[in-house]
């Protein structure tokens, strides 16, 4: 990949700095921070579609159900696969929200890895964040086993 030397203070404008005059005027002349730059907005683009497919809406929600019963009722499996699919469900939170957080690196806060908030209609459903120092938000739906079936 070709790299440049304003690379970070185009990241650093990107992610909300302060505009800066000098970083617009070297972005418009130099072809690898204008690229740069351009991937950088089609990552967040990426990274939105990936947020809104990743919260599990109450429409969403039977087929997200489905796919944890079929991961149960799978024969050589017994009642830890339950948990097992939901670790994994977690797993993918983790991994979208810590790739968010490494790619809008930089010295701006990351604000799009804060939860502002979160609710469900679920009957017994209860949704937990966990924010950690590294900036890495884990969200967590605990249901008991007896309201899945
Ligand atoms: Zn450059």
């Amino acid at each position: 990949m070709n790299s440049c030397r304003w690379m970070k203070r185009v990241e650093a404008c990107f992610d909300g700095a302060p505009a800066d005059p000098a970083v617009e005027r070297h972005t418009a002349a130099c072809p690898v921070c204008a690229a740069h730059l351009e991937a950088l907005r089609r990552m967040r683009a990426g990274v939105a579609a990936v947020a809104v497919r990743e919260s599990v809406t109450d429409a969403q929600f039977p087929a997200f159900m489905r796919g944890i019963r079929e991961g149960i009722e799978r024969p050589e499996r017994h009642h830890t696969g339950f948990w097992a699919v939901l670790s994994l469900t977690a797993a993918a939170l983790i991994v979208a929200v810590a790739t968010f957080a490494v790619f809008s690196g930089g010295t701006a806060p990351v604000r799009a890895t804060e939860v502002e908030s979160m609710s469900t209609d679920l009957q017994g459903a209860k949704v937990d964040t966990y924010r950690s120092e590294e900036g890495v938000t884990t969200v967590w739906i605990t249901m008991s086993k007896d309201d899945v079936e």
